[in-house]
């Protein structure tokens, strides 16, 4: 029996690219008897409020859905610290001062999320604080691993290139965890068989199998889904607020047609679906 999430942050409404989403984990749970997730993924304190948490778990009962909730990312900061020191252990990670600015600076090639660290304070050891975050010393832990593939379902086996990151941020000043730590420890806490997301975090699951690995993980499958994107092919953005769901389900549309309708993937607003939203180099 599969188990997949659907694991939105609360810092808005939820739109139709996130129903889209729910439905596809939802279905493909369902297809053999297993269930689908809901994770709220609130680790950003400062962005997320407990309202919109509240109006996730409507927005997916009106469309329809079932699902069975698991703890929210903020009960979990002990379990992601104690694999952050596993790794510390390992002489796997390292602290780094360096700003935004800085890196825009001194970064010499683009990643999927942008400019990719030079490693400077690798090189060039600073003292851990409050002020500093932890990095993977990409280098280090891809010798470690040793070479890697893992397997998204629509798009076949992969070789996993978490080098193309560069050495990504585990653990932040202000979240604290970073994405790539948190859901990973995640979906294997809680029994993810299949990873479902959207496609434009695709590449995030090359760091993902990485860390799978350094930290004795279980490994799952992926289903990367398409994504609904704007006639202008942007991604539909939380803050547009147009599409929300709560506010469809306020004006008195019925969620299960709305959830018929993204199934049947019949759009007539200009909204499409999208392969892959990849904007990296
Ligand atoms: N929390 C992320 C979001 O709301 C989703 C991350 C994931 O599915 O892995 O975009």
């Amino acid at each position: 029996m599969t188990t997949t999430r659907f694991a939105p942050s609360p810092n808005g409404p939820l739109h139709l690219g996130h129903a889209y989403a729910a439905i596809i984990a939802h279905d493909r749970a369902r297809a053999d008897g297993g269930e689908m997730l809901l994770r709220i993924e609130d680790i950003d304190g400062a962005r997320s409020r407990a309202e919109w948490a509240d109006e996730f778990r409507e927005d997916l009962a009106w469309l329809g859905l079932t699902w069975r909730e698991v703890p929210a990312q903020s009960t979990r900061i002990a379990q992601y610290r104690q694999a952050l020191e596993s790794l510390m252990i390992m002489g796997l990670v390292y602290p780094c001062r360096c700003t935004r600015t800085d890196i825009a600076r001194t970064a010499r090639r683009m990643g999927p999320d942008g400019p990719v660290y030079p490693s400077t304070c690798l090189r060039d050891p600073v003292p851990p604080g409050p002020d500093a975050v932890w990095r993977l010393d990409m280098e280090q832990a891809m010798d470690l691993a040793g070479p890697l593939t893992w397997r998204d379902e629509r798009r076949g086996l992969h070789v996993a290139r978490p080098d193309l990151f560069g050495d990504v941020v585990l653990w932040r000043k202000d979240a604290p965890a970073s994405y790539h730590l948190a859901a990973t420890l995640d979906d294997a806490a809680d029994g993810v068989s299949v990873v479902t997301r959207g496609a434009d975090l695709f590449a995030a699951s090359h760091v993902h199998r990485l860390l799978q690995v350094l930290l004795g993980l279980p490994e799952p499958v992926w289903h990367h889904h398409r994504v609904l994107v704007e006639a202008d092919g942007r991604k539909l953005a939380k803050r547009r607020g147009a599409d929300a769901l709560a506010a469809r389900r306020r004006a008195g549309e019925n969620g299960h047609a709305v959830a018929a309708t993204l199934r049947a993937a019949l759009f007539d607003t200009g909204i499409s679906l999208s392969e892959y939203v990849d904007r990296s180099p």
